[in-house]
């Protein structure tokens, strides 16, 4: 499954925001399938829906969708060269699906900052800096073998050529996530770049940071299009560990709507690619995970391997609809119930039944 990688300089909260995120991993008992490593957190996507469909079906059980976040070792400037564990952090990085960038953004005097002065946007460019020296040093490795292979009609010619292309955008200080969209994404897959993958920054902030909308403003604007999160990693250390309760009340205390961990969430999800369809009855109500654009095929073969071979239809209600009927069988009399078949593109939303013919 996809990961998020939690990555940043030292000393900005990172660990403090991880373990947030395993204190607030789902009951493996659901998860069978999801062997838990002490550095993946693996944890629900907030769904408010669920709930109300666990309700009208009277579900024994309520299973959201998950997000997995897995803790990358804090980078060094001079991580690029090879420094103290610049290797390893490379090398987790790559594995990760998209990186969630923590930077400092609250002012702790007791805190040391590496730099000795809390700058998140230069905090940014440090990191990026690094990341896109590496993609540079992986293409420089690579191009001489590339371009032999090309002489030798191994390969097609448009491989050189796009990473003659992405290293000129990387050599102009550019990362190729904001700046490649040109290029053919599935030749730069195969070079394992980093800059590639797309980018959430989540800013550690404090009180004054959450309730300061300017700053937010500016900084949400400097990596726009990438998401931006501000969060208080302390405050949701805390909140976690209450009851749901509990932390409702101490949320809205702060005048926040959301917590930081279920923003971060929803926003990661998101970034990824995914999205979800929902199943509903009195076993369980439950959100399953696709990529954006899969059919219905695809999503039938998400619960079961022989759902896709066997799919011959979709019944498909959207949530709204079902919302508003009150139930599958008003939904139907009212012809809100749709068959689907194999071309469907799925919606968020949709609440779906399948038809195999196995
Ligand atoms: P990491 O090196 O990036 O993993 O940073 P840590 O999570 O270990 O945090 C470094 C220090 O900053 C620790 O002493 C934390 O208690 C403190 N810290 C982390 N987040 C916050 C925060 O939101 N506010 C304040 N005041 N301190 C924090």
């Amino acid at each position: 499954s996809l990961t998020i990688g939690i990555a940043g300089l030292p000393n900005v909260g990172k660990s403090t925001l991880f373990n947030a995120l395993t204190r607030a991993t789902v009951l493996a008992e659901n998860y069978p399938f999801a062997t838990i490593e002490p550095n993946i957190g693996i944890v629900p996507l907030p769904d408010p829906r669920l709930d109300v469909l666990t309700d009208m079906f009277h579900s024994a059980k309520t299973v959201p969708a998950t997000v997995s976040f897995v803790d990358i070792a804090g980078i060094v400037r001079g991580a690029s060269e090879g420094e103290g564990l610049g290797n390893q952090f490379l090398a987790n990085i790559r594995e990760a699906d998209a990186i969630c960038m923590v930077t400092r953004a609250f002012s702790d005097p007791n805190v040391v900052h590496v730099d000795g002065r809390v700058d998140p946007l230069d905090d940014i460019e440090t990191v990026t800096t690094e990341l896109i020296l590496a993609d540079i040093q992986t293409l420089e490795k690579q191009l001489p073998r590339l371009q032999k292979e090309v002489t030798g009609k191994k390969i097609s010619k448009d491989v050189v050529t796009t990473a003659e292309a992405a290293l000129a955008i990387l050599e102009e200080g550019k990362t190729l996530s904001a700046h490649g969209g040109d290029l053919d994404p599935d030749i730069l897959r195969e070079f394992q770049l980093m800059t590639t993958k797309a980018f959430i920054y989540v800013f550690n902030t404090d009180d004054d940071g959450l309730a300061d909308a300017d700053m937010q403003a500016k900084l949400r604007a400097s990596v726009a299009p990438a998401e931006a999160i501000f969060l208080d990693a302390k405050f949701e250390s805390e909140l976690v560990e209450l009851e749901a309760d509990e932390a409702a009340e101490m949320l809205e205390s702060t005048g926040q709507e959301e917590s930081g961990l279920d923003q971060l969430a929803r926003v990661g999800f998101d970034t990824l690619g995914l999205q979800t369809f929902l199943t509903a009855g009195e076993k369980e109500s439950r959100a399953w995970t696709i990529h954006k654009g899969d059919t219905a095929p695809k999503a039938a073969g998400v619960i079961h391997t022989d759902f896709e071979r066997g799919f011959i239809k979709a019944e498909i209600v959207s949530y709204e609809d079902l919302v508003e009927l009150g139930s599958l069988a008003e939904a139907r009399a009212h012809g809100k119930m749709r068959m689907e078949g194999k071309d469907y593109v799925m919606e968020d939303g949709d609440v779906v039944e399948f038809r195999s013919g196995i």
